[in-house]
């Protein structure tokens, strides 16, 4: 009876060994995934950050391909990475783009500020809001939840990311 309890015992030690072990390689993968993405949060990938993503792709849910401000590099990163196939990007590039608010408009509610991945929204409690544009990665996240529809996208030229060549507007 002992000798069955010593072996049971072991077992269950060897169990949790291994569960161990897998867990900290899959956490390793997941840090080295996370490591090669922009760290924007943009949530263009379909997932709500780089994390997110990063755990999705280490456990074989997302394919390597769809996180778009990472490009053609983030893919053949990861592909050398995990050994799989380079693949083509996911979704259509977008035309470079950033948000503006317009401040006449704005009602300070700060809604945009709490969506905003880069956190480049500048501006106080019931006070006029404004973006910063150099760090904004037009991803739209505040456009949809500002109650009153005064955040609009501003196309860039592709080889000048900073130069506005439309402005939506009034
Ligand atoms: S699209 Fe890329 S940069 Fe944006 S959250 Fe996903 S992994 Fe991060
Ligand atoms: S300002 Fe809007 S579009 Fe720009 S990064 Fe922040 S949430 Fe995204
Ligand atoms: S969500 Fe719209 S109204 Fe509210 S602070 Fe942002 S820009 Fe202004």
């Amino acid at each position: 009876m002992i000798y069955l309890f010593l072996l049971i015992l072991t077992i269950a030690i060897l169990l949790l060994i291994a569960d161990k072990f897998l867990k900290t390689s899959e956490n390793e993968l997941v840090t080295k995934i996370n490591d090669i993405l922009p760290q924007t949060q943009c949530g263009q990938c379909d997932y709500p950050g780089c994390k997110p993503y990063a755990e999705a792709v280490a456990n074989g849910e997302a394919e390597i391909n769809k996180c778009q401000p990472g490009g053609e590099r983030v893919i053949k990163e990861l592909a050398e990475l995990l050994g799989r196939e380079v693949l083509d990007p996911a979704k259509e590039k977008k035309t470079p783009q950033v948000v503006v608010i317009d401040e006449d408009k704005c009602i300070g509610c700060t809604k945009c500020i709490q969506v905003c991945p880069p956190d480049c929204i500048i501006g106080a409690v019931k006070k006029m809001h404004t973006v910063v544009e150099k760090d904004c990665t037009g991803c739209e996240l505040c456009i949809e939840v500002c109650p009153v529809d005064c955040i609009d996208i501003v196309q860039l030229k592709q080889s000048f990311k900073y130069k506005k060549v439309k402005v939506n507007i009034d």
